[in-house]
């Protein structure tokens, strides 16, 4: 819907304690009213000092999620994708680091003319600057921005302060406040208690900032009497109580909000036409199919962030949107590469479908995912290597097939003879570690009649990258006479994007990240693709092991 008017802002700021799902509130608000017609987009302001989550510990932050302009963001970003289908850029995730490095080069500029540089103004208005930014554009109609942190944090004090001057200076009906809680429940005397939102309602009063919705994260139904007490004490009126329950999958949570009118709400209190009846054609089929499986597979995902499954979200929840479309439950088996050995990899990888070889960065592990790459290869099971994932796929290759025992990445081994994945020649000067990698959207083309060009079905395709080292295209015709062809390669650079082995049902390794671009309106092919092919192999088991039988 294009209205033709000044964009809407509608902020969420989260309260009471971290991690309540402010992400997944903001996409759901997203994806109800990109369904009602309006153009949307969302933003991530991120209180931390670092200037992008690019140099972040998978371990401590999860995933870094990588937009087609070859930002480095938060892994909300790709929640924002996957739930409204539209790509987000640099300008949707802002850093605390990223404010101040732009505020310092200015008045080291002298931009400032010899003023006092301040939080309030010079901090407050570039923060502003920033959240406008999107709505300048005039590709939307509606900017949800979610502030990390908080309410109440040292860190989140001048994003507050530019809220509360932006909604001002808004005006009326133009800019909404949503402020996400937890209502807490005793079990010892089974009472919800509101209490802690109601504190932190009045930290965002004494800010200067009204809420005007509240959603409040529950594991029990809100009575009434609850919502009530709510919308008196914090100031809000009882219809704009909403209630977000624990859900079995994120992608239930829009449903759970529109249940209670949550768009509705927010339409009326931007002064914005509801009349428009919401098309959930999409995603009801996605979550009926999601919902009711007809087969299930499991599949290893190897890797060495295991222990936080949120260092690998991109690409589950791409298991989860081809999945849906496979009719199937994909159960993900996690596997720590550091500690798989030639003795138990058949052991660690028994019974699975297919195997997965995940991104990474560093030496940890990487033996383990040889091991685990060479035992899918040898074992016809559908393979899909990730980046870090293909190169490994290489490295096991020229070792094995090949037959240079030493064949290395030189990122693991600087001295290797065989450097089978070596330094990327623009990235020999590079010092610096923050945005400096081949980042974002790179051009690939496939080579006509391979499974790379029926999976995709066209010739050219777009694809996300986060890397510095490539396939040394020295080893290019050896691996070609071998059967594990390059099959995607840059048109300008001539990179190795793709490797498919012409053998093999489905071993197949990628040096960008496909699992950036799926979303529930369009699942990734490449990741159907190999859902298909773990479904045959599961089926071609089941023969075998009833002829064996019989
Ligand atoms: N560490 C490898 C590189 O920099 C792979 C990176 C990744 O898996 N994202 O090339």
């Amino acid at each position: 819907m294009e209205t033709n008017k000044a964009p809407k802002y509608i902020f969420v700021t989260g309260g009471v304690t971290s991690s309540l799902g402010k992400g997944i509130v903001a996409s759901s608000l997203g994806m109800l009213l990109e369904a009602r017609g309006y153009r949307v987009t969302i933003q991530k302001l991120d209180p931390y000092i670092n200037v992008d989550p690019g140099t972040l510990n998978p371990y401590e932050h999860g995933e870094c999620y990588v937009t087609e302009d070859g930002a480095e963001t938060d892994l909300d970003l790709g929640h924002y994708e996957r739930f409204l289908n539209r790509a987000t850029s640099r300008a949707n995730s802002v850093t605390t680091g990223r404010i101040y490095q732009t505020v310092i080069e200015k008045e080291r500029r002298g931009d400032y003319l010899g003023k006092t540089v301040q939080v309030v103004p010079h901090i407050t208005n570039e923060i502003k600057r920033r959240i406008k930014l999107l709505g300048n554009t005039g590709d939307y109609d509606i900017i949800i921005t979610e502030i990390g942190g908080t309410v109440g944090d040292i860190e989140s004090l001048p994003y507050i302060e530019t809220i509360r001057q932006l909604t001002w200076e808004l005006g009326e009906h133009n800019s909404l406040v949503i402020h996400l809680t937890l209502v807490p429940y005793l079990a010892a005397s089974g009472e919800l208690k509101t209490k802690p939102t109601q504190h932190s309602v009045r930290t965002l009063m004494e800010n200067g900032i009204h809420a005007n919705v509240l959603v409040t994260r529950t594991e029990h139904h809100l009575p009434k009497d609850v919502k009530n007490k709510l919308a008196l004490f914090c100031n809000v009126r009882k219809e704009n109580v909403i209630e977000c329950m624990d859900a079995d999958t994120i992608y239930e949570v829009p449903f759970l909000l529109h249940e209670q009118n949550f768009d509705e709400v927010v339409l009326k209190g931007l002064d914005l036409p509801t009349d428009q009846e919401p098309n959930f054609t999409v995603w009801n089929k996605f979550l009926s199919n999601h919902k009711n499986p007809k087969n299930e597979i499991e599949i290893a995902l190897v890797g060495k962030y295991v222990s936080l499954h949120d260092s690998y979200k991109s690409i589950t929840e791409a298991f989860t949107h081809a999945a849906a479309t496979c009719e199937t439950n994909v159960k993900v088996r996690w596997v720590y590469s550091g500690d798989i050995t030639e003795d138990n990899v058949g052991e660690q990888l028994k019974g699975v479908s297919g195997v997965l070889i995940a991104p990474g960065f560093g030496d940890r592990g990487i033996l383990g995912k040889i091991i685990a790459a060479n035992y899918a290869r040898r074992n016809n099971i559908p393979t899909l290597g990730i980046c870090l994932g293909m190169q490994i796929m290489a490295i096991e290759f020229a070792r094995n097939v090949l037959g240079y025992e030493k064949a290395d990445s030189a990122e693991m081994d600087l001295t290797t003879p065989y450097p089978v994945i070596s330094l990327m020649e623009d990235q020999k000067d590079v010092s610096d570690k923050g945005g400096t990698m081949r980042l974002g959207n790179w051009k690939c083309n496939l080579t006509p009649n391979t499974k790379i060009e029926k999976i995709y079905n066209t010739t050219e395709i777009l694809e996300r990258h986060r890397h510095r080292y490539e396939f040394n295209n020295d080893f290019y015709n050896e691996f070609v006479e071998h059967n594990f062809i390059p099959v995607g390669k840059n048109p300008e650079t001539e990179l190795v994007e793709i490797l498919e082995h012409n053998q093999h049902p489905f071993y197949i390794g990628v040096q960008f990240h496909p699992e950036y671009k799926s979303t529930v309106a369009s699942p990734h092919p490449l990741f159907i693709s190999f859902i298909e092919a773990a479904l045959l192999n599961k089926q071609n088991d089941l023969l075998n092991a009833t002829r064996e039988k019989i």
